[in-house]
């Protein structure tokens, strides 16, 4: 089994309840989440981080992206937040890229 749990995620070999998935990306809810809505999307393919995005692989992260904007849409949101935290300093905590999809509240700005 992978160290990594989002990978088990997308092994199916941890429980998530998914929300849109194709052959290269995955979106579930976050289990722990911080607005009333909370979607992680996150490559099928094992990536730690953004700064660690090979270079060519640009495509999925236009692809990553678009998911996120589809799965804004399918859910009616008028207004939503899309974060990706690189590094621990910055918050990150799954060393497996996702990016957030939070909405349902109001957001302030600078984020915290
Ligand atoms: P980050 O702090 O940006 O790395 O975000 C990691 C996110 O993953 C947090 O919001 C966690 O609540 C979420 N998370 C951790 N484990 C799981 C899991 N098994 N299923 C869904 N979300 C998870
Ligand atoms: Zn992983």
């Amino acid at each position: 089994m992978s160290p990594c749990i989002f990978c088990q995620v997308v092994q199916g070999e941890l429980d998530s309840e998914v929300v849109q998935e194709d052959d290269r990306a995955l979106a579930f809810k976050d289990v722990n989440p911080q607005a009333p809505t909370h979607f992680l999307v996150i490559p099928k393919e094992h990536i730690p981080s953004l700064s660690e995005v090979p270079e060519g692989k640009g495509d999925l992260l236009g692809h990553l992206l678009l998911m996120t904007c589809q799965i804004a849409r399918a859910q009616g949101l008028d207004a939503y937040r899309v974060i990706i935290n690189d590094g621990t300093g910055a918050g990150q905590t799954v060393f497996h890229l996702h990016l957030h999809l939070l909405a349902g509240r109001t957001f302030s700005w600078p984020p915290g």
